[in-house]
Parts: C-alpha cells; structure tokens; sequence
C-alpha cells in the first residue's frame, strides 16, 4: 500500500517521507524501527536534573511567562521540588497560549547548563493523561530517525508516533512472515506480527526483548545465509588447483628458519595446506597484528605453490611495501634456489622485460609487486597462488585482472592478509565467505611498548629522552598526520617540525632524514634505506611508514597531532618499534584541547597493545560502517536493526543457524526451506561478492 493513501500523509508527505527516509509503502514504514525509547512513565524530579542527564521527562506545573522582546519566550516551570526555565525562540505566540500559568504539564527535553542554572530548550509538551493512564497502552514510545525536512514538513515524533499506529492497524496484516515456521520454533522466535506490533509500541519490557531479539536475528540470518551459500556453492563449483605435495622448496626453507614457528604460525599454516591440497580453490583471509609473523607464513604458502609446479605472486598495495616484503624474504629464499622478483611501477624498461620473460618461460618462481603485476603484459607460466597484502586497498576489478593470469585449468588459491585487525563479528559480515585464519600469538621475545601521552609543554623532556635514547645507539620514528595527500597544511607541520628537529638535534652530531609523498621515489627510497641501515638516527615522515618499514633498531616512535589519526593507524605506526631486543616506546604528542573522542582513543591506546581489543573497541565507538580499514570496501549491506559492535551472541547464534540450514539443504531446495529462497531474493541481501575474484 502507498503510504500517501495513509491517513495524516498525503502526496505531500509522502515525497518528504519517501526523499528523506526511502519509506514508499506502509510495509517499509512498519519496517522502521525506533532507535531508542522514551519510558513515559517516569518522571525527573526538578532538584534532580544535571546537564549531563540525556533527555528527561517533567512533570510540572507552569509558574510564570516572559516574552523577551519578542524573540524569546521564558517558561518557569515547578513540580514542587524546584524551578527550572524553558526556553523556546519558535511558535513563541502559540506556546505562549498553551501554557497557562498554573497548569499542569509533561516536558521532555535535555536539560542544558546555561548561566549556571538549568534550563530546557524547546521541550515538547505533552497534556498530563486524564484519569488512570490507558490501559492497554504502553508507557514506552518510540523514537524514530528524523531529520530538519522532516520536522519542518510536519512530522515530529509525535506525528510519526501516529503513523505507525495507523501503519499498524492497516498494513499489518498484508506483511507475510519471513521466518519458517520450523526455524522459528527451533530458535525461540516470536512471530514478524508480534515483533513489528511491539518493536513500534512495546507491550513491556519482555515484549520487547522478544521482538528486537526476532528482528535482529532475522536480519543477522539472512545476511549470513546470503554469504555463507555463495561459499557454498562456490566450494561445490569451483574446482581448485590440486597441491598435494609440501615439496623441497618448503622443507629447505623451514629446516633452515632461525626461530621456531609461533604455534599459531604453524596452526594457520596447517590450514592453509589443508585448503591447498583438497582440490578446492583456497579462499583464505589471514588476519594477524604487526609483527605476527605474516611475511613467514607468505613465503611457506608460496613455497608449496613452488613444489607443486606452480608460481605465486605476492602484491602488495605501495612500492615500499612491496620493496620490503621483496627483501624480507630474500634470506628465506636463500636456501631453497627458487627465483625470486620485484615488479613495481618504478621497474625500469629492462628490468621489466626481464622479469616479463622469468614469468613467462616460468624460471621466476615468486613475483613480488604492485599494481604492476596486473598489467596486461605481464603473463604467468602457470600462476597457482596469489597472496594479496592488505587487501582493502585493492579494487574488485584489479583483484579479477589478477584472477585472469591464472594457470587456465583452475583459479588460482588466494590468500588474502591484513594487519588491520577486524573484530569476529565484522569479518564474518565482510568476508563471510572467505575462511579466516588468525595469528593470534606474537613472536617470543618481543617486549610490551610502553605507550606515553604528552602536550606541548614536554617538549623539552621529549628531546631530552630522545637524546638519550640515540646516546644508547637507538633510532626514532617521528612522524606527522598526513590525512589528505593533497593537504598543503599538512606537509606545512611536516615541514616546521622536521626544519625544528634539525635545529634542536644538529648535524653531524645526529643525522635526520626526511621522508614525504610528495618526494620523488628515489629520493624516498635513499632516505628510508639510510634509515634502515642505521646511517640516520631520526626519520621524520608522513604517515606513509605507516605500512612497511622494518627496522628493530628503531625504539621510539614519536606521533605529531596524534589526536588526529584514528585508533587502527595510531597502532599499526606503534607496531614499527617494539621489534627489536630493546625496550620500546610510543609517544603519542597531543594538543590540550581534544574531542572526547580523541581523548578516549588516546587513552586506549595507552591502556593496551592488543589490536584485536583496540579493533573492538574502535567499533563500538564509531560504530562498523565507520571502521577505518572497511570504508572502501564498505559494510556488504546496511543493517537495519541489528549491530554488529553489539550483537555478536545474536550473530553467532544465526550463522550457526544458517549454516545448520544450508548443510542440510545448500540449494535451498526443499519444500521447508522455499520461503528461505524467496526472502533472499530480496535486494537487500544481494550482497555483492567481495572476496571472491572472478
Ligand atoms: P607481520 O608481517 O605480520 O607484521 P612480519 O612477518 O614482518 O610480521 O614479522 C615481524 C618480525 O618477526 C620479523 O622480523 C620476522 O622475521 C620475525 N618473526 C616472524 N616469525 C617469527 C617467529 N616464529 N619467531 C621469531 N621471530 C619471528
Ligand atoms: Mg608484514
């Protein structure tokens, strides 16, 4: 039904609802939900209101009534405990004749400090209910969404409160259950009538429980069955290249490896041998902190792709990530004689041809590179593997160009890593049909990073502690926000801040290099290599060493305007020091005033090292869509109800279900589960397919 055919709606409103909330007929109003609840049925006592209390209900009579010069009109108001100001600098006439000194009212509004009283700014006033309260009425009414347009064409909350209730009483019975019935019973679900009815106007507490728990979980399930069938019917479709052997290359290298493996290094890599011998193609995302050991479990993964007669590639999304994993796995190549090359924009000509020929006529074994790898001159032998490092800078269409160069019997097994740890409940939704490995275990050895905030005013210790630190043979990070490429301010503060540190640490006593991405590669290169090799003890850089660099030496990072990084990247720059034998340090340099945001982010990073906690917590304060790391590649769909900060219990409970469902029936085929197929044919569970490269 069109909602203009609503009573209290009309083509008016109807555009407005439409424009503003994408709400056409009464099924998608009844479909949205409140996203919080006003208990009416309680009341704040005057002497109790504090500014920092959210919105309170007051129950009051009307002491008196200003009009100050026309513009604004003040309301005393008083419950017998004390006196407290309304405000309102709209409607002023209409208001005005509404509150009668003496009457009796109910307020809600957020109080506010203003002048060292309380005051409320335009509270909506409700008529005290006459008599007993309705019965059969709630106390609890939603809160719904709004915006400006919404409120200036005339539907307020209470207006909105309306239409649901008439959305109830006529479009209720037109919307068809879209759980099974089987399911529903198994779970403990409540019936879509009951739960719409009491999400909009809760009959209780309990009922409410019921119906959220309903709604949210019907939303997980769909959403996880949607992902998890794809993996389904690619498992089943999609034959994959057969890699039975562990071979040569692997055990030379692993017999000559100059530490033990993690146990969680040699678990994952179980895994994925598992993956590669099934006959299956591998879809794996491996998720492990900086420093895990990542690198270690690539080149073993690439290794058996080499003893089975296949070449791997390993990409990686910048030129300095791609130089370093080049080199970091040159020493454990040594002892396996596989040929090994580096292919990055920056190739000259005749390096280029002759990496272009090794791949061809196969005598290059592992290709290590960037977007390089991808172009249509570059043709593999028989590409089996391909690791992807951090996949969340790469496009779904350069991924598939990829997925193209493989040996043509079959795709090629995909690895995906990333250091950005992704809380459980979000890789599931993210990569629901991709197989996650966790390393969840650091290499013995490394020592906590001790984690420091400071102002301006330590700037003086900072250098004195900085002095120290190289007399002691140590190097230093330092490193400025660089959050817009294009921003001129920001290379500005890179620039003062690294003229300062040369005044302040004068050569040829310390040695500073500077590196920005604005500079030319080789220059970059020449002054992250004299880093590197310890020839400089300070790198002033943009936030570009954020992914890469290697250097155990370095035992202090120093952030810049550290409030303006969030929490993902201010931990993946700590994760550069802490990787040698020594102790290590963080400083995180803030201004005074911050966010509370930012103070909290500061704070957690202080409080713990964890990038799996920090990850967490980094989604519950800014909610999943916002999580740095998924904005390009974004949430597969938009949750309704269900959060996927908050909700994990539910979200287990319903991948299992969902599972449980398509293990028994991975067609959606039988007659119990038809209802299943059509729901899934909703848009809203076209999940586009992230992971898979085709
Ligand atoms: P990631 O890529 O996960 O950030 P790396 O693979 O770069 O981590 O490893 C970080 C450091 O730890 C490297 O210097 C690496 O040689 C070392 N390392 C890796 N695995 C182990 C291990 N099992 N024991 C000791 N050191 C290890
Ligand atoms: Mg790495």
């Amino acid at each position: 039904m069109d909602i203009q055919f609503l009573p209290g709606v009309g083509p008016k409103r109807a555009d407005l609802l439409k424009k503003e909330l994408a709400v056409g007929t009464v099924g998608e109003l009844l479909r949205l939900y409140p996203f919080r609840y006003i208990d009416r049925s309680s009341f704040v006592r005057i002497s109790e209101a504090r500014p920092d209390m959210a919105y309170i209900q007051i129950k009051a009579r009307v002491v008196r009534v200003d009009i100050i010069e026309k513009k604004r009109l003040s309301v005393w108001i008083s419950d017998g405990t004390g006196e407290i100001e309304l405000v309102f600098f709209k409607g002023i006439k209409w208001v005005a004749e509404k509150l009668k000194p003496g009457s009796e009212f109910i307020f809600f509004g957020k109080p506010t400090a203003f002048n060292g009283r309380i005051n409320m700014v335009h509270p909506e006033i409700d008529a005290v209910p006459s008599g007993a309260v309705a019965s059969d009425s709630s106390s609890m009414t939603g809160v719904y969404a709004s915006t400006e347009k919404l409120k200036n064409g005339g539907i307020t909350g209470k207006v909105m409160n309306k239409l649901m209730e008439a959305a109830l009483e006529r479009g209720l019975q037109y919307i068809e259950e879209s759980m099974p019935e089987y399911l529903m019973r198994q779970y403990g679900l409540v019936p879509l009538h009951f739960a719409i009815r009491n999400i909009h106007f809760p009959k209780d507490m309990a009922s409410l429980e019921k119906a959220r728990y309903r709604l949210k979980f019907e939303e997980l399930f769909y959403l996880q069955l949607s992902l998890l069938k794809q993996k389904y019917v690619r498992s089943r479709a999609d034959k994959g290249i057969r890699m039975p052997l562990v071979g040569k290359a692997f055990n030379a290298c692993y017999d000559s490896l100059p530490f033990p493996l993690t146990g969680a290094q040699k678990r994952v890599i179980t895994e994925i041998r598992d993956d590669m011998k099934s006959g299956r193609q591998m879809n794996r995302l491996l998720q492990g902190d900086v420093g895990s050991g990542k690198t270690m479990v690539a080149v073993l993964t690439a290794l058996i792709a080499i003893g089975n007669g296949y070449q791997a590639c390993i990409m990686a999304p910048t030129e300095v990530l791609a130089q370093q994993h080049f080199k970091n796995i040159q020493k454990f190549l040594a002892p396996t004689g596989v040929r090994s090359a580096l292919l990055t924009g920056s190739s000259k000509a005749s390096e280029r041809r002759e990496v272009h020929n090794g791949l061809e006529d196969g005598s290059i074994g592992i290709i290590v590179g960037t977007h390089a790898l991808i172009e249509d001159n570059v043709v593999f032998r028989n590409l089996g593997l391909a690791i992807i490092d951090e996949q969340h800078r790469f496009g779904v269409e350069q991924r598939s160009k990829l997925w193209r160069k493989a040996a043509s019997e079959a795709p090629p097994h995909v690895l995906v890593m990333t250091a950005t740890p992704i809380p459980r409940t979000l890789a599931m939704t993210l990569y629901g049909d991709l197989d996650v490995s966790v390393i969840d275990e650091l290499p013995p050895g490394r020592k906590p990073v001790q984690t420091i905030h400071a102002t301006e005013g330590k700037r003086p210790a900072l250098y004195r502690f900085l002095r120290d630190q190289i007399a002691l043979g140590r190097q230093i990070f330092i490193v400025y926000p660089l959050i817009n490429e294009t921003e001129k301010l920001d290379y500005q503060s890179l620039e003062a801040g690294a003229e300062e540190i040369m005044q302040k640490f004068p050569f040829p006593e310390y040695k500073t290099a500077v590196v920005h991405g604005k500079q030319l590669n080789e220059v970059k290169k020449f002054n992250m290599d004299a880093f590197a090799a310890g020839r400089a003890d300070i790198l002033v850089a943009t936030s570009v060493i954020e992914v890469g660099v290697d250097v155990p030496n370095a035992s202090v990072m120093v952030i810049e305007s550290a409030e303006r990084f969030g929490l993902s990247q201010l931990h993946q720059l700590r994760g550069r020091v802490g990787r040698g034998c020594e102790k290590s340090y963080c400083v995180l340099m803030t201004g005074q005033k911050m966010s509370k945001e930012s103070r909290h982010r500061i704070e957690l990073m202080c409080a713990t090292e964890n990038g799996f906690e920090l990850a967490e917590e980094d989604m519950k304060m800014r909610g999943p869509g916002d999580l740095e790391g998924t904005q390009q590649s974004g949430l597969p769909i938009s949750l309704n109800i269900a959060s996927l900060a908050k909700d994990g219990l539910i979200l287990n409970t319903a991948r299992d279900c969902a599972d449980a469902v398509l293990r028994e029936d991975p067609t959606l085929n039988a007659d119990r589960n038809q209802l299943l197929r059509k729901e899934l044919r909703k848009e809203k569970y076209q999940i586009k397919d992230y992971s898979k490269i085709s």
